[in-house]
């Protein structure tokens, strides 16, 4: 039976797309390509254009492709804009989620993967954070998944829904065999800015805040390999599909690097020397958000294999310079 995938198109959904077809797993795509391209998606993928949100049209998906497990990567993930546009997020990444779920429920789907975030942790005190620590989220982005994760568990006790939550840090590089990576255009994200800087694709770039409480004043994040991630769902899938019960996952490696490391490591791996200036602090940023990634590794037997900041940044160059020789 297929796999659905929500935002198969895009950055993390294509990864996971290649990932379950390299393993002989059958997969289909819905995606509205807001964000996404349907080049990222290999041409023998069906993949429909539509809205996770349209309740008719997922359950008719589910029904005609007899769809079992749901991956639900279709989101707006970008913290700053969230900001700005709450109510934005709230459709798109809530009230959406909300009748996908509706859909799979009543299309009998078994198994549901949901990517949730770090930012459901907000400022948490307590470094590294670990599944039982508080979730507190500081920015509409954050909330707007922790909403999802509620239903979903609400959707777990009353339907019978296996589903698992799993909460990104922050996603970076690309496929190794260079076939799809990130492509979004005005891309916020650090690895992707720097690397466009690197390339050319931008004159230079910010860091935003250098006041923070941290070693080097600036912000520290747990970067994870967006290959490794996809493995991660996959196990996932694996898991649910052999019995297991969803659970709260964290998805890092287990340590953090500040804005100032990877500016450094995208310019050492580059040999580009691209400007660089310093600027404010930009809303809803928590000084150092690191995962304790534990869980992870021993409920599914986890073992990455780009736990490397190098190679992250050296891969997701590799796609920065493909995109650009387009
Ligand atoms: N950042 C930065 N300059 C940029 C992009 C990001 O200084 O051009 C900082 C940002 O303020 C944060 C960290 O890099 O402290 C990671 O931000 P990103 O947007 O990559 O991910 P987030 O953690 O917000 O999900």
């Amino acid at each position: 039976m297929p796999t659905l995938i929500t935002g198969g198109a895009g950055y993390i959904g294509s990864h996971m797309v290649l990932d379950l077809l390299a393993t002989g797993e059958p997969v289909i795509v819905l995606d509205d390509l807001s964000t996404g391209f349907a080049r990222l998606v290999p041409p023998n993928v069906t993949l429909i254009r539509g809205d996770i949100g349209d309740t008719g049209l997922v359950g008719t998906i589910i029904k005609s492709h007899a769809i079992d497990a749901v991956l639900h990567f279709a989101a707006k993930i970008v913290v700053p804009d969230s900001m700005t546009d709450p109510l934005g997020y709230y459709l798109n990444n809530t009230s959406k989620a909300r009748n996908l779920i509706e859909a799979a429920v009543n299309g009998g789907v078994k198994d549901f993967i949901f990517s949730s975030t770090a930012a459901v942790y907000g400022e948490a005190r307590d470094m590294p954070v670990s599944e039982e620590t508080p979730a507190s989220p500081v920015s509409p982005y954050g909330r707007s998944k922790l909403m999802v994760e509620w239903m979903l568990q609400d959707a777990i006790r009353a339907y019978g829904l296996n589903a698992m939550i799993l909460r990104y840090f922050n996603v970076a590089g690309a496929d190794p065999e260079g076939r799809t990576g990130q492509s979004t255009p005005r891309a916020t994200h650090l690895i992707k800015t720097a690397s466009e800087a690197a390339t050319g694709k931008r004159d230079g770039m910010s860091v935003f805040g250098t006041d923070y409480p941290t070693p080097d004043g600036t912000c520290i994040r747990d970067y994870i390999h967006v290959s490794d991630l996809a493995r991660a769902h996959r196990l996932a899938l694996h898991y649910m599909r052999a019995g297991g019960q969803g659970t709260v996952l964290n998805c890092a490696y287990g340590h953090g690097y500040s804005v100032m490391d990877v500016i450094k490591t995208v310019k050492r791996v580059s040999g580009i020397d691209f400007p660089v200036t310093f600027t404010e602090r930009r809303a809803g940023d928590p000084p150092e958000i690191v995962a304790t990634g534990a869980k992870l590794r021993t409920l599914l037997g986890w073992v990455p294999a780009y736990d490397d900041l190098e190679t992250i940044v050296a891969h997701a160059l590799a796609w920065e310079r493909h995109e650009a020789a387009m």
